[in-house]
């Protein structure tokens, strides 16, 4: 039986005072003016157990972290015509790339990119009445928890500077793949991407995909084949251009986002969060790949 508060105790020790961590993202303030000594860990086992270490219950931007949310309300309601419009495969450039080879066709090539993310978007301000609030009350909903929210100041500053964003929606636009108005789809993302959530409700929001599909309310709201499919985009395109690291490194699916934090998991095993805000090269929490590292290599649980 594997001591999982003395793993993720001894990770945090480990690493907690390493002085290159990183640096925190800097394209809006609120990010910016982050605490870069921040770090948490939070483990949740299949059974229900937690574990938790550091910064756990401080709210983190989750940011990019939010693609896989959106791909998992949007999968169950429109999964015939999904893959028509956005690929799966692995891009190997970072998030905001724009080349045709991002969006051959208007297709862009997976739904982790941000084209991508917005074609999801664009799918769910048709779908939904009050696309913003039917998405939060959805992450409100799979967490178990109404006090999640948007940061208002975030979404703010996303928009006023989220040039590349802007460039993707409009070249989406000119392709006919994104069908409604490119301002209402953007305010929908600088949205998804400003909720903000602790490490521990993160691994609450990914149990859904290490439990066959159903929440920690063991609500099903995915099938066992769409978290399947789920698992696999994340393990070959969670991680901007470094997905393939990350599968070397730490073997497990998972998602990262600027604001410093990883959720991953192991199908029938766990869910785990590390948040430390000062990012690699490729835009990935530098202690947080290394503390996943340490957690696979230590426990020897991972998909491979
Ligand atoms: N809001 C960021 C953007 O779309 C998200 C970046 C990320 O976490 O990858 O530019």
């Amino acid at each position: 039986m594997i001591d999982f508060q003395n793993v993720i105790t001894t990770i945090h020790q480990s690493l907690k005072d390493e002085v290159n961590r990183g640096l925190v993202a800097s394209y809006i303030p609120e990010l910016a003016d982050v605490d870069a000594t921040n770090f948490g860990i939070h483990l949740r086992l299949i059974n229900g157990d937690t574990f938790a270490t550091g910064d756990w219950d401080k709210k983190l931007s989750i940011q990019s972290i939010s693609k896989v949310l959106t791909l998992a309300m949007v999968l169950p309601m429109y999964p015939a015509n999904l893959w028509q419009r956005v690929d799966v495969e692995p891009s190997g450039n970072p998030f905001n790339h724009l080349s045709l080879l991002e969006l051959e066709n208007g297709i862009p090539r997976n739904p982790l990119i941000n084209a991508g993310a917005l074609v999801i978007a664009d799918i769910l301000v048709s779908l939904l009445e009050n696309p913003k609030e039917d998405f939060l009350n959805y992450v409100r909903t799979v967490v178990n928890d109404p006090t999640i929210n948007f940061n208002e100041t975030v979404a703010n500053s996303e928009r006023l500077t989220g040039y590349n964003n802007y460039a993707a929606a409009n070249l989406l636009k000119a392709f006919g793949n994104l069908k409604n108005d490119v301002d209402d789809v953007l305010d929908f993302y600088f949205h998804q991407c400003a909720i903000e959530m602790t490490c521990e409700q993160l691994t609450k929001a990914f149990f859904m995909f290490a439990n066959h599909g159903a929440c920690c309310q063991q609500n099903k709201l995915i099938s066992e084949s769409q978290a399947k499919r789920i698992n696999a985009i994340m393990l070959t395109c969670g991680f901007y251009d470094e997905a393939g690291e990350f599968a070397f490194e730490v073997g497990l699916p998972g998602k990262s986002g600027v604001g410093g934090g990883i959720v991953a998991l192991l199908p029938n095993h766990f869910t785990i969060s590390v948040w430390s805000p000062g990012l690699n090269e490729q835009g990935n929490s530098l202690l947080g790949m290394k503390a996943l590292e340490q957690f696979t290599s230590m426990t020897k649980l991972s998909i491979f």
